[in-house]
């Protein structure tokens, strides 16, 4: 288990371009409306008249349809309680698969990977990232290990690590790796699900770019990643896994296909018990999130004693601030800093506080 525990929120890919929760649907609504996403036009289209219909039903409940994480938890909870407002022979199905198509392609649309000399690089921060990490575990006195535990679905983490070889590993088997454990707790645009056993089938990006290649670009462009859009290439029980990415809402919901997930979860949450630094990264804790609030009181509570936790948000409104030290409690105050900068600042911060070897 790693010393040193990342978190990353979707503020993390802020930078590279990739919409935060709150703006996700503004964003989707305006790839659509400007004819970005041609062909998954009709997926945008069915996911804007569900909300438009659950709108009309829940103008009296709490419910934030402007916020992509509840509008996620809506429809799954519309497709298992079998009741979506209006139509009665509407599919709560369907609506949840356009809406991983929608967060998919919005997301292959915002995160751009800069082409230098033939290659794509990660979006910023993310490879000032990878090699904190390399840093950590390689030149820092003690050496440390490091894990990631992540709530973003796009591939910004994924290839950053893969580009300095450093995995990732997503520890979705037992398998022993080398790489280092990204923990993506909500599922991932590069898993697919196998249409005949149902398990998660990640498609590494070792894997990937021995068939794909994106040297065909020049240095002025920019690519997207589109490998959930190669799919059809991916099989498993000798069959093309399904055409959908593996993406999970951010609800506890055991009756759901979660389960399959249970693995990483179970992983993230031994990896809070034993760590000794735990750095939060463009992850706000919004009040509904009660899937981190668990996380956390299930991991850290008992296990190693913490020495740092520390956030770091761009949040100066101390809304931030506050929610993390309710969550944290008295008992961790000593250990918790919160400090007001973006990702891209957090890491040479980062780094200052774990001096090289001589
Ligand atoms: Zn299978």
């Amino acid at each position: 288990m790693a010393d040193v525990v990342f978190i990353l929120g979707a503020g993390a890919s802020r930078q590279g371009g990739a919409p935060l929760m709150s703006d996700f649907l503004d964003v989707a609504d305006n790839l659509w409306r400007t004819n970005q996403v041609r062909e998954k036009a009709d997926f945008f289209k069915s996911v804007f008249e569900a909300i438009g219909r659950m709108q009309a039903v829940h103008s009296k409940a709490q419910l934030d349809l402007k916020n992509i994480e509840s509008v996620f938890n809506a429809f799954v909870m519309a497709r298992i309680l079998n009741k979506f407002p209006g139509d009665t022979d509407f599919s709560g199905e369907a609506v949840e698969d356009a809406l991983k198509q929608l967060i998919a392609a919005t997301l292959q649309k915002t995160l751009l990977f800069p082409v230098q000399h033939g290659n794509i690089i990660a979006p910023k921060p993310y490879p000032g990232f990878a090699s904190l990490l390399d840093y950590l575990r390689r030149e820092a006195h003690p050496q440390r290990s490091v894990a990631v535990l992540t709530f973003n679905y796009d591939l910004g983490a994924d290839y950053a690590l893969y580009a300095n070889r450093l995995g990732p590993d997503y520890c979705l088997d037992g398998a022993v790796s080398e790489g280092v454990p990204l923990l993506k707790l909500h599922g991932s645009m590069n898993w697919g699900v196998c249409s005949k056993c149902s398990e998660v089938v990640p498609w590494g990006l070792n894997a990937f770019f021995k068939t794909f290649s994106y040297r065909h670009l020049s240095d002025s462009e920019t690519a997207q990643l589109d490998v959930w859009s190669q799919f059809e290439h991916l099989t498993h029980c000798d069959a093309k896994v399904a055409p959908l990415p593996f993406l999970v809402p951010p609800t506890w919901n055991k009756s759901d296909q979660q389960e399959t997930i249970r693995v990483v979860w179970q992983r993230a949450a031994k990896e809070l018990t034993d760590a000794e630094h735990i750095f939060i990264i463009g992850y706000s804790l919004p009040e509904t999130d009660a899937f981190f609030r668990t996380l956390y009181a299930l991991g850290v509570v008992g296990g190693m004693p913490l020495k740092r936790i520390w956030v770091y948000n761009p949040d100066r409104s101390d809304n931030v601030e506050k929610r993390f030290r309710q969550l944290i409690g008295p008992g961790a105050e000593a250990r918790f800093r919160y400090i007001a900068t973006p990702f891209n600042d957090a890491i040479s911060d980062i780094k200052r506080e774990f001096p090289a070897r001589r």
